[in-house]
């Protein structure tokens, strides 16, 4: 069956080899599984259901919510010869006419139909006597609540495959998908024992990095100058903030910037556009209006001046760095007061409901998150993605470019924090230390701390270092210093999620804390 198929994309649309994923997809969908692919734009869907339409002996049925789309896909068929046909709201009666006819006779073997036509009655009637092989869902994430865009008619889909004589295979396909929208696709559409197949979703050659608490224009400034023949895109999250980059940019700076954002008119829009392609203007500041559909190959960086609402605009965003394979740099500048923007944003939209809200809430805060990680940029990035991890390493982000110089103290952290809290929050720093180096005292024998499983887990010839270890703990805020005059520890939610081996103790080598600037200077 599949050397039909490579027939198929040989003679038919002049292809030498299937794309890896198209290979999988077609695998399971010929295999007469129901399929759901993950595939990013311009990874070839299309031949993932075009194909098998032509070898199975019924209709293929492509549900796609891009009207406008419908009928360049169908016209492109007919030059490749194959016959197909569409029904939307564009169809008038005519039309409809001939595609009936074309269904009844197997002239037509692909339908492109709008969700929102699929429960309309003529058409269940006429495809009540018509043999439909597959059910091809494009766009699919668009079926979830989850997703970034949800469509109501997308719910017609399931209520309309029941409604088919026999019941036909379902291949979903979308370039977006989590983990979480990923499992909605498979439940909304009843799809049974699905064959999964997930892109690679890794752009090696992008560089992530994060900055926090930088100064932004300074930085951004900065960073143009010093990179200066090279193309870029700063997204903001506000077209009012794009105006007042763009000026500080262009009138205080002198850089030749161009400026993108849906307040702008058509027409100025455009030629800003064209002149960013043509690398007439190198860098663009914008807002997320920038970038659907815009395909240029050689942007060196992307660098957001305000963090941006979830992890999936952003690496879309950063992804339209380095398409052409060449090293990009993806920068996000990282401000506490910026997270206020996008909260506000949440709260204040009308449209959405309490359901979706949280969702937007939870999406934040895991961007948030990526913007304090400790670990790998990008694994934190595919993890999210659903992309299964090999390694713990990149090499090629900003965290792991700096773990030469990181040490890695969770063990040691875990301990101290565990000695904390098995002590109850009730002893001060030299107390636990002498706990953990097995030093004992009237207080310890006292209160039986020397029974404690901490009690000496710590080697005595490193006292001082973990004095010293302890109040660098302080001073990142995992333990607090209760006020009094016996100052006890607490643990923080930052300890416990170390305890929990949520997230790790790492410090700079060589670091050491000053505590008084003056005692030092005679040395
Ligand atoms: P998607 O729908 O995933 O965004 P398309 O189906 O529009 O992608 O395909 C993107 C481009 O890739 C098209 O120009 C298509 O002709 C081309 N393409 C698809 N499959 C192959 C292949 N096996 N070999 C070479 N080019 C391909
Ligand atoms: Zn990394």
């Amino acid at each position: 069956m599949i050397n039909k198929a490579l027939d198929i994309l040989k003679n038919i649309y002049g292809y030498d080899e299937f794309r890896k994923g198209q290979r999988y997809i077609l695998e399971g969908i010929l295999n007469k599984r129901d399929t759901l692919g993950i595939m990013s734009t311009g990874g070839g869907k299309s031949i993932c259901y075009q194909i098998p339409a032509l070898l199975e002996k019924g209709i293929t049925i492509v549900i796609s919510p891009l009207i406008s789309l419908m009928k360049d896909q169908v016209d492109t068929l007919k030059i490749l010869g194959i016959k197909g046909g569409f029904l939307n709201s564009t169809v008038d009666r005519n039309e409809y006419i001939n595609i009936v006819r074309g269904l009844k006779s197997g002239n037509i073997k692909i339908l492109y139909v709008a969700p929102e036509r699929l429960n309309n009655e003529k058409f269940i009637e006429l495809i009540r006597d018509i043999k439909i092989s597959i059910v091809a869902v494009d766009e699919a994430h668009c079926i979830s609540q989850w997703g970034h865009d949800f469509r109501k008619s997308y719910l017609e889909i399931p209520k309309f495959i029941e409604k088919i004589n026999q019941r036909p295979l379902i291949l979903a396909l979308t370039a977006t998908a989590t983990t979480k929208v990923r499992e909605d696709i498979i439940e909304k559409l009843k799809m049974i024992r699905p064959y999964v197949y997930v892109d690679d979703f890794d752009r090696e050659n992008i560089t992530f990095k994060v900055e926090r608490g930088v100064n932004p224009e300074a930085f951004i400034s900065k960073y143009i100058e010093r990179n200066k023949n090279k193309s870029g895109i700063i997204y903001v999250s506000t077209r009012k903030e794009a105006d007042s980059l763009y000026s500080y940019l262009k009138s205080v700076k002198k850089i030749n910037v161009g400026k993108y954002h849906g307040g702008m008119n058509d027409e100025d829009r455009k030629i800003t556009q064209e002149e960013f392609l043509k690398d007439n203007i190198k860098v663009m500041v914008a807002t997320n209006a920038f970038g659907m559909g815009i395909d240029k190959s050689n942007v060196r960086y992307v660098i957001h001046r305000n963090i941006p609402k979830d992890l999936e605009s952003y690496y879309q965003e950063a992804g339209r760095g380095g398409r052409d394979g060449a090293p990009s740099e993806a920068i996000l500048l990282f401000n506490e007061e910026d997270l206020g923007t996008q909260e506000f944003l949440i709260e204040n939209n009308e449209e959405t409901n309490d359901l979706l809200k949280k969702e937007k809430r939870e999406k934040l805060k895991i961007m948030e998150d990526y913007a304090y990680t400790e670990g790998c940029y990008r694994e934190y990035i595919l993890k999210y993605f659903g992309n299964r991890i090999i390694k713990n390493y990149c090499g090629n982000c900003g965290n792991c470019k700096n773990l030469k110089e990181v040490e890695n103290l969770t063990e040691p952290g875990q301990k101290v924090f565990s000695c904390v809290g098995r002590a109850k929050e009730k002893i001060g720093i030299s107390t636990l230390v002498n706990i953990l180096i097995g030093k004992k005292d009237s207080k310890i024998e006292r209160k039986e701390y020397d029974k404690l499983s901490t009690f000496g887990i710590i080697s005595q010839d490193k006292r001082e270092w973990l004095e010293e270890f302890i109040n660098y703990l302080i001073l990142e805020k995992y333990l607090i210093q209760d006020a009094g005059s016996y100052p006890i520890l607490k643990l923080t939610e930052k300890a416990m999620e170390v305890l929990k081996n949520i997230k790790g103790v790492y410090r700079r080598k060589n670091e050491k804390i000053i505590f008084d600037f003056y005692e030092d200077e005679t040395f």
